[in-house]
């Protein structure tokens, strides 16, 4: 079956432009094969975004056709963001938007890290 997004990457992206360093960023910290960043409208007192390295549209995109070892060091880079920011004993909320039910506004797979306070029901 098909993966929607698939082949279709944008390398003009918002996400593509920091990745090459073409607009600036407030980098938190990165790995091999992943990059954090804060949001530039922060919807909680910590909000994080983790982005590939690699030019994925899409969670169904970097599911289905990113490497173990992406999937794996982009995952383990959330959860050592959370560790770095102290949100881990409060608690935090990890989401991606994926297509056009969910609202995702860059085509480039992210993940929002949410944390610094209670963060209220799960679907607002
Ligand atoms: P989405 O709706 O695609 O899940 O989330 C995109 C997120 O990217 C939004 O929370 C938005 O505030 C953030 N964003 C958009 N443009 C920029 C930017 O230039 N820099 C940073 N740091 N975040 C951005």
């Amino acid at each position: 079956m098909a993966v929607k997004g698939t082949g279709s990457y944008d390398p003009s992206n918002i996400f593509a432009k920091i990745l090459r360093g073409e607009i600036p960023c407030k980098r938190v910290m990165e790995n091999e094969v992943a990059l954090a960043f804060h949001d530039i409208a922060p919807k909680a007192p910590t909000h994080v975004l983790v982005i590939p390295k690699g030019p994925y549209v899409s969670f169904a995109d970097f599911s289905a056709t990113a490497p173990d070892a992406e999937i794996a060091g982009f995952t383990r880079l959330v959860g050592d963001v959370a560790r770095h920011l102290e949100i881990e004993d409060g608690g935090y909320r990890i989401l991606s938007n994926m297509g056009e039910h969910a609202g995702q506004e860059v085509p480039h797979f992210h993940v929002h890290i949410f944390g610094g306070a209670p963060l209220g029901p799960m679907i607002g």
